[in-house]
């Protein structure tokens, strides 16, 4: 029996928040299976992040070879970047595929740590956004990403003009009784989606939601259908979080 599977390259965070522990556990809880390339290491905790450590370009290459020479993943999800030089490879890889590809701009940590620099981000929405099925930032991700943006509305377009096919703007970590998460698509179609928003902080949300929509994509699900089975998902592991330190509470993606 061949387990869809999803191409995951993320970093590693040690507390098992997120990053690539976050994409193993949401992929598997959605029905697939992960192939995790990390592209960097970091030291934090649930409190913040303290340092990264890059994976190296050519070792990163080599574990892709490694893969794809054997595997055929059906989706891709691209979390945080380890450095400028791991963008011609990830689009060499996501180019040869052909097969959906989620993009989460991670820009920084919600401890407050940056966890992509300026430049590099600029070059991620250049080289890597006209490739993505869907991208995925945060709202503050997106007004940093889109800046001028009136709205968030404005700035899921904005986003898309820069080539992939569709952007969420997710609200999660907005204020305001209600999370209200945002989706513009090419065609320009807007769609809304909102949810009572879940007291307290979270520790890997953004991982967890891009993980499982990449699952579903994975799968064959329609862009909206994927979108909407993995909110349901994340709204469910976000209300029944748990702590293992005394910062943010990590979302409970597995039963
Ligand atoms: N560490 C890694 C490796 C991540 O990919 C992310 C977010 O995507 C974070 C830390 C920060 O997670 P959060 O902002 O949910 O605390």
């Amino acid at each position: 029996m061949l387990l869809p599977s999803v191409l995951c390259l993320s970093g590693f965070d040690p507390s098992g928040g997120a990053g690539m522990q976050a994409d193993i556990e949401a992929c598997a809880a959605n029905g697939a299976h992960t192939l995790g390339v990390v592209t960097a290491l970091t030291a934090q905790n649930t409190r913040n992040v303290f340092a990264i450590e890059p994976v190296g370009v050519e070792f990163m290459r080599r574990q892709l070879d490694a893969l794809l020479e054997d595997c055929r993943p059906a989706a891709v999800k691209i979390g945080l970047i380890g450095s400028a030089a791991q963008l011609p490879v990830i689009l060499d890889v996501i180019s040869e595929l052909g097969v959906p590809v989620v993009c989460d701009p991670v820009l920084r940590a919600s401890g407050g740590a940056t966890l992509l620099t300026p430049d590099i981000a600029v070059q991620l929405v250049a080289d890597l956004f006209p490739h993505a099925s869907l991208v995925t930032p945060n709202a503050a991700e997106a007004r940093q990403l889109a800046p001028g943006s009136p709205t968030l509305r404005a700035a899921a377009q904005a986003l898309c003009n820069h080539g992939c096919a569709a952007a969420l703007v997710t609200g999660g970590d907005e204020q305001g009784g209600e999370a209200e998460d945002i989706l513009y698509t090419r065609q320009g179609n807007y769609r809304t989606w909102r949810s009572t928003r879940i007291a307290g902080g979270f520790h890997g949300a953004g991982c967890t939601l891009s993980s499982a929509i990449a699952a579903r994509l994975a799968q064959g699900d329609a862009l909206e259908v994927a979108i909407e089975h993995a909110r349901k998902y994340v709204h469910t592991a976000l209300a029944t979080a748990f702590s293992v330190g005394r910062g943010r509470a990590i979302p409970r993606r597995r039963a």
